[in-house]
């Protein structure tokens, strides 16, 4: 679907609005990302990729970008909170390498998202709170 010249807002620069602006852009769309913080970044620790994300990434050509700051995980094992014994383990070397199942640091994400959208012509404006939005043909975005 082309999206030549319309002009769309995302409201939220996280791991999602990232994704949706680069993947808005990609098909022709001019796409302005409003973000309420000081900066794009994330706090906190690492994220799981599971195939069907990955395959997001793939589609938003990241994927080898991705898989470089990136592990592969090989097993994810549940394990009973009493004593630690192991209740079931999910072999994820199963899996072919397209489907991989990867683990990265939300901070090494999210700059891989921001920096390909940015490059791929998506402007990101910080400080910018979203108030509301009154939908219609001419929608209006409050701040
Ligand atoms: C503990 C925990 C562990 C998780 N682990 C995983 C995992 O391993 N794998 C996985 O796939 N998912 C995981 N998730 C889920 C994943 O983190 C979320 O689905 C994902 O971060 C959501 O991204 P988002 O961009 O939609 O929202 P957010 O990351 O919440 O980003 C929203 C952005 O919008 C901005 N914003 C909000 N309101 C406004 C406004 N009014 N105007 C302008 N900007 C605004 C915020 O400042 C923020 O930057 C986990 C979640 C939690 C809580």
């Amino acid at each position: 679907m082309g999206l030549d010249g319309r002009e769309i807002i995302v409201a939220g620069g996280g791991i999602g609005g990232l994704a949706a602006a680069l993947a808005l852009r990609q098909r022709g769309a001019e796409v302005r990302v409003l973000e309420q913080a000081g900066a794009i970044t994330e706090v906190g620790a690492g994220i799981q990729v599971s195939p069907n994300g990955l395959r997001v990434i793939e589609a938003l050509g990241l994927g080898e970008a991705l898989r470089a700051r990136a592990c592969r995980g090989r097993a994810v094992r549940l394990r009973d909170y009493r004593d630690g014994a192991e209740v079931t383990r999910l072999d994820l070397d199963r899996l072919p390498a397209s489907q991989g199942y990867y683990f990265v640091h939300r901070a090494d994400l999210i700059a891989l998202l921001a920096d390909a959208a940015r490059e791929a012509g998506v402007t990101i404006r910080l400080l910018q709170k979203v108030a509301g939005v009154r939908p219609g043909p001419k929608p209006e975005l409050s701040l």
